[in-house]
């Protein structure tokens, strides 16, 4: 049973943007796919299974510990890394199914150590260092001496990478070449004890600003997607989702008449309205009321009345010939118009990626 409210992926366009990047990198360069909430609402188990299978991506990256599992029961073989911070009790899982945590604290590689120890395997591990983000990670090289201090103690553990975040990379050159700065200095002393490990710092902004943040590795989370941290679009990479759904019901209504809760849209003149089974409970978020257009018949119609949990209203009287069960997009293409996550991202006042990542559960996911 299909609910006339979907999302369509385009798995193609995601291998699209993947190797668009990929061939900008030094050849050297490995791409780490980062697949993190639901795939950035494009489907956790359904993206990384067919990433699995692609030779451009190195390695994944997720979110927590319990992102990692799911890949790993729907059959995902390649390294999976935990970007953020393990609980303590998902350790003996994170050794068990072959995930890699991120540490940057003491207690972190002693409890790395103690499950793997527990299991009789190796973990590989990352360190994470604060280079400004002020987020996670190994705040200074004196810490940083004393982590690896603990490292050089430790049987069970494997210092395989290392990585910092940029805090923005899509608006402060300065700033990102100062964390850069930083964390090379972090590096170089995990070099002077050593070890080396797998090197990575860049984000979609940083890894489209050029390649001089490449390193060993880079982080691609939304711009295999289709598209760009700073919601400008250059037109080479491809939205991989589409959000679509149907005309409900078809109204004629004279002018003067008010439209959904608290009649906040009042008509102006005769107005022929559409409803559509889709709210603000698919992602459609409440805050677009009244802002967002809707693509019926190739034409761009404007949303009307407040947006309700599970329907909306649009007005369609500049529809030339419109008839129930006609489809609606609400991100995508029809004829020449389009409606993209960016669009309704700077009408919500957020950024594309939560526009995206919104769309909800219940929103069945169509792959093509
Ligand atoms: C989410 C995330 C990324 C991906 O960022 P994008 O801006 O989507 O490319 C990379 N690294 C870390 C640590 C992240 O948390």
């Amino acid at each position: 049973m299909l609910r006339s409210t979907y999302a369509v992926v385009h798995l193609d366009a995601i291998e699209h943007n993947i190797s668009y990047i990929k061939n900008n990198l030094p050849k050297s360069t490995d791409l780490l796919a980062v697949i993190k909430a639901n795939a950035y609402g494009h489907g956790l188990c359904e993206v990384g299974t067919l990433l699995d299978q692609n030779p451009d991506v190195a390695m994944f990256g997720v979110a927590i510990c319990e992102e990692g599992v799911r890949l790993r029961d729907a059959g995902v073989k390649k390294p999976i890394l935990i970007l953020g911070v393990t609980d303590p009790e998902h350790f003996d899982a994170v050794v068990e199914y072959d995930l890699i945590p991120a540490v940057f604290t003491k207690e972190q590689v002693s409890l790395a150590e103690n499950s793997a120890r527990a299991h009789n395997k190796t973990v590989s591990v990352h360190i994470k260092i604060d280079s400004g983000m002020h987020r996670i990670g190994v705040p200074s090289l004196d810490s940083l001496e004393e982590l690896l201090d603990v490292f050089d103690s430790v049987q069970n553990v494997r210092l395989a990478g290392v990585f910092t975040h940029f805090a923005k990379s899509e608006s402060d050159p300065a700033f990102t070449a100062l964390q850069a700065e930083r964390f090379d200095q972090a590096v170089a002393k995990i070099h002077q004890r050593g070890y080396r490990p797998v090197v990575h710092a860049a984000n979609s902004a940083a890894i489209l600003s050029g390649s001089r943040y490449s390193y060993d590795m880079v982080r691609l989370g939304i711009s295999m997607y289709g598209y760009y941290p700073d919601g400008v679009s250059s037109g080479a990479l491809s939205p991989a989702m589409s959000f679509v759904t149907h005309i409900s019901n078809l109204q004629n209504l004279p002018a003067g008449e008010g439209i959904s809760y608290g009649q906040k849209y009042v008509t102006t003149r005769p107005t022929t309205v559409a409803t559509l089974p889709v709210g603000y409970g698919d992602g459609y978020k409440r805050c677009l009321s009244g802002k967002a257009d809707v693509l019926i018949g190739g034409v761009r119609c404007r949303q009307i009345g407040t947006i309700c949990m599970d329907q909306i209203m649009v007005d369609v009287t500049n529809v030339p010939s419109v008839h129930l069960g006609d489809e609606a997009v609400l991100i995508g293409s029809q004829g020449s118009e389009s409606i993209t996550a960016d669009e309704l991202a700077e009408k919500a006042d957020t950024i594309s990626y939560e526009i995206l990542l919104s769309i909800s559960e219940r929103v069945p996911r169509i792959y093509r």
